[in-house]
């Protein structure tokens, strides 16, 4: 039966993927990539030839129903994103919301995402949390840290390592100095660093040493 699968792909190391999205990307009508170039890669990787179609945040508003009467009309499509679990601080949502208004089966494969070993590595409780995601960079943003000041669940953020300084200065304001915290940086890949203490600590750090690559901060909860 024709379906929509959304894939989730290596967040570093190739070789985190599962035999079972390997075999539904080879064996699809169509994979939607958020850049073709990217997943053209991966495909290459593990001899994959499915056709590739363009779908990310800027185009998807409008592909949307076509893609929805393709699946209509008997075609299976897999879902992926440049790396992690499409609708995960990617694009996904949108697709997923309007394939279930029109009954079309959807499945989403287990799969790679950044913030689920970030949250486990870091220590700090991970029986509940909550996954915030970006931060907006501006707008709303000191609003979003204040409904955070009493949230006893560790708390998990995706952040770029240009804006990683100003967030811990700004979680160390609304959430305390003192509150134990960890930043995991360029998980699975070569350089990857876990780097657990204070948001102070970690303001200072990476004050001095500028980080690069991509980034995972994690916090933990207010003491009940
Ligand atoms: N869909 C992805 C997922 O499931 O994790 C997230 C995509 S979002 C556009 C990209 C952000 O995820 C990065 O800015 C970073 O915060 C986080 N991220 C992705 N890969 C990572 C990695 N290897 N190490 C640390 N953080 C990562």
């Amino acid at each position: 039966m024709s379906k929509l699968f959304l894939i989730p792909t290596p967040i570093g190391n190739l070789k985190d993927i599962t035999f079972r999205a390997v075999e539904i990307l080879g064996s699809v009508d169509l994979i939607l990539a958020e850049d073709t170039r990217q997943t053209k890669k991966l495909l290459n990787h593990y001899n994959i030839s499915t056709p590739l179609q363009s779908h990310h945040m800027f185009n998807e508003h409008k592909s949307v129903e076509s893609i929805c009467s393709k699946i209509l009309d008997g075609q299976t499509i897999a879902l992926v994103s440049d790396a992690g679990t499409p609708g995960i601080s990617d694009p996904g949502f949108l697709l997923v919301r309007t394939c279930v208004e029109k009954e079309i089966p959807v499945e989403t494969l287990p799969g790679p995402t950044a913030l689920i070993p970030a949250l486990v590595n870091s220590g700090l409780p991970c029986d509940r949390f909550c996954f915030e995601g970006f931060l907006p960079p501006k707008k709303g943003r000191n609003k979003r840290m204040t409904g955070l000041t009493d949230e006893t669940r560790t708390m998990v953020f995706y952040e770029s390592p240009f804006r990683l300084v100003k967030t811990l200065n700004e979680l160390a304001i609304h959430l305390g100095p003192d509150r134990n915290a960890c930043v995991s940086r360029e998980l699975s890949k070569i350089f990857e660093e876990n780097n657990r203490g204070t948001l102070s600590y970690l303001s200072e750090y990476y004050t001095n040493k500028p980080p690069k690559g991509e980034i995972v901060i994690i916090v933990a909860g207010k003491k009940d």
